[in-house]
């Protein structure tokens, strides 16, 4: 070869090397779900959950590599109907290791569907990083005909990887929309727009790799909370119950006398309870549980000393959580306190 032809590759070589560099480096973290599914049959609906490793769904996607320098981790494998404290503690714990080293722009978490609203707020609420945080997910697995996986990790990586995202709390990027992890949840079984924010809508939008909010997120998260999970291994026991015409106090008493330090009530209308239940609710809440009125109505407030008066009965309203995000807030809440003003207003805070 003549000394000119192997200068140009050299030159080539180094371009594309600094072309390299300049491109964030995002980390995926992958928790499994059916992102990583596979299944026998491309139209049908059963399959595994978690199946597939972070390197294969990162070699299905070449394009990816093209907006950011990519490394992938395996934290889980599991269907998100499976997640548990453990691994939302390693996840956290990882998150923010990775995010104080200045070489990392940005960080995706893979996960199951089921329950990625449930943990993109418990890391709302622990990462300590201004930097993007994006969970991702699918609803049909990446064996299925129009897989949405590959999409929603390309966007979410193209998320991660845009300064756009910095300061804006732990986001859920699905079917070509960004949304708050403290607003959003699963509405649908088996749609690919199953994911919505009930009292906000999304904060923004991906397409083609392009990112676009047109809101901010207003409620305290990330490094603005006094949440510190550095030195935690477990969280408080809090349960959810669930409010009906006629409901059976006993329910309340098997969570209590399983040790629940908390208790949340998806109760009916305005957080409102059945008469049996709300005697219960008043002397457990006497004995030191506390118990957070929230509502099954899936959307709104729910609003202190309404309907419910709520200073008789030492209850806590959730304002606008849903049951499962506040117990989030309720466990994390009591490893700091069991003041229920306190707690009252971080639910207001939060
Ligand atoms: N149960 C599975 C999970 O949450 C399926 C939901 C999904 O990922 O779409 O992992």
């Amino acid at each position: 070869m003549k000394p000119y032809t192997i200068s140009f590759f050299v030159l080539l070589f180094a371009l594309q090397a600094s072309a390299q560099h300049k491109l964030p480096n995002v980390v995926i973290l992958a928790t499994g779900g059916t992102i990583a599914g596979a299944g026998e049959s491309s139209v049908g609906t059963a399959y595994t959950a978690g199946k597939l490793p972070i390197d294969a769904l990162l070699n299905a996607l070449p394009e990816a590599r093209k907006i950011a320098n990519l490394t992938g981790e395996q934290v889980a494998s599991v269907g998100s109907q499976a997640m548990h404290d453990s691994i939302w503690l390693k996840l956290a714990k990882r998150i923010n290791e990775l995010a104080a080293k200045p070489e990392v722009d940005g960080i995706v978490v893979t996960h199951g569907t089921d329950t990625e609203g449930e943990t993109g707020f418990f890391l709302q609420l622990t990462v300590k990083t201004a930097k993007p945080v994006v969970l991702v997910g699918a609803m049909r697995s990446a064996t299925a005909i129009s897989a949405d996986g590959p999409m929603n990790l390309y966007n979410g990586i193209a998320a991660a990887a845009s300064k756009r995202s910095e300061n804006r709390g732990v986001l859920v990027c699905m079917n070509d929309q960004l949304f708050s992890a403290r607003e959003v949840t699963k509405t649908n079984t088996t749609n690919v727009a199953t994911f919505q924010s009930p009292n906000t809508g999304p904060l923004g939008t991906v397409f083609d790799g392009k990112v676009e909010y047109y809101h901010s997120i207003l409620r305290k998260h990330t490094i603005q909370t006094e949440f510190d999970i550095s030195q935690v291994n477990s969280l408080p026991k809090v349960d959810i119950l669930y409010g009906y015409a006629n409901m059976n106090p006993v329910l309340l008493e098997a969570v209590v006398n399983d040790k629940a330090q908390g208790v949340v009530i998806a109760g009916v209308g305005n957080g409102n309870l059945y008469p049996t239940v709300e005697k219960r609710v008043k002397e457990i809440t006497r004995k030191g549980v506390v118990v957070v009125r929230s509502s099954r109505t899936g959307s709104g407030r729910v609003t202190l000393n309404s309907e419910t008066d709520d200073a008789a009965l030492g209850t806590i309203v959730a304002d606008d959580l849903n049951p499962q995000k506040a117990r989030i807030l309720l466990q994390l809440a009591l490893l700091k306190t069991k003041d229920t003003k306190k707690i009252q207003e971080m639910f207001f805070t939060y």
